[in-house]
């Protein structure tokens, strides 16, 4: 009686296993569950973009996009923010819609990997890989020193009211219990 509901209970952990195995390899072959291509940069996505206003509007466009970016991310970022930093920067690399610049990109990528640890760290980082473009365009260097008053989107109003606010709801949530 003991043997068999122990062969039973065996079988039934083969069962789930092998179910659960079988899922993973299905994510795998579907490129679903590896987080590998949000972690180093990899091969451009879009073709070559041919038309160069679009190229340069495009860049204005998404250089302000990231810089702002930065400037928003916060000082002292949880681990899973840092994250999510590194890969939106590894993404956007390989859909970026110039895939020329994306190949480029990609190579700046693997010699000045995203820093992540900070709001000022990823600035400065932003602002090197920049100038690290500037210069291949033979465009002027830009000064990094004064990155922060450059990208100030001017929120530092709503980042506090919101801080007071978080506060506030804590002090209620103490009160509540
Ligand atoms: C990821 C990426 C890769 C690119 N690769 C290529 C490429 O391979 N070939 C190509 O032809 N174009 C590429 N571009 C576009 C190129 O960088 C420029 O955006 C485009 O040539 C327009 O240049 P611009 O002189 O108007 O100023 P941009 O370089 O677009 O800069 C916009 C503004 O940002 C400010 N700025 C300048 N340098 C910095 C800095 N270091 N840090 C912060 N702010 C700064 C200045 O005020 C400047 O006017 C790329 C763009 C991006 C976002």
């Amino acid at each position: 009686m003991i043997l068999a509901a122990a062969v039973t209970i065996f079988i039934f952990i083969l069962f789930v296993a092998s179910f659960r195995n079988g899922q993973t390899a299905t994510a795998k072959s579907q490129g679903l569950g590896s987080t590998k291509h949000f972690n180093e940069p990899g091969a451009a996505i879009a073709p070559k973009l041919g038309n160069e206003t679009a190229k340069a509007e495009l860049g204005r466009a998404a250089w302000k996009v990231l810089h702002t970016t930065f400037a928003r991310f916060p000082d002292k970022p949880t681990q899973d923010e840092s994250e999510a930093l590194r890969s939106y920067i590894h993404l956007f690399q390989r859909l970026y819609p110039c895939g020329d610049c994306a190949s480029h990109f990609g190579e700046l990528l693997k010699k000045f990997p995203p820093q992540v640890s900070s709001r000022s760290a990823a600035a400065a980082w932003g602002c090197h890989v920049h100038n690290q473009v500037n210069k291949r365009l033979k465009k002027d260097m830009f000064d990094c020193a004064n990155i922060g008053d450059f990208y100030d989107c001017g929120c530092a109003k709503d980042e506090k009211e919101e801080k007071d606010s978080k506060i506030k709801d804590k002090g209620k949530g103490k009160r509540n219990h």
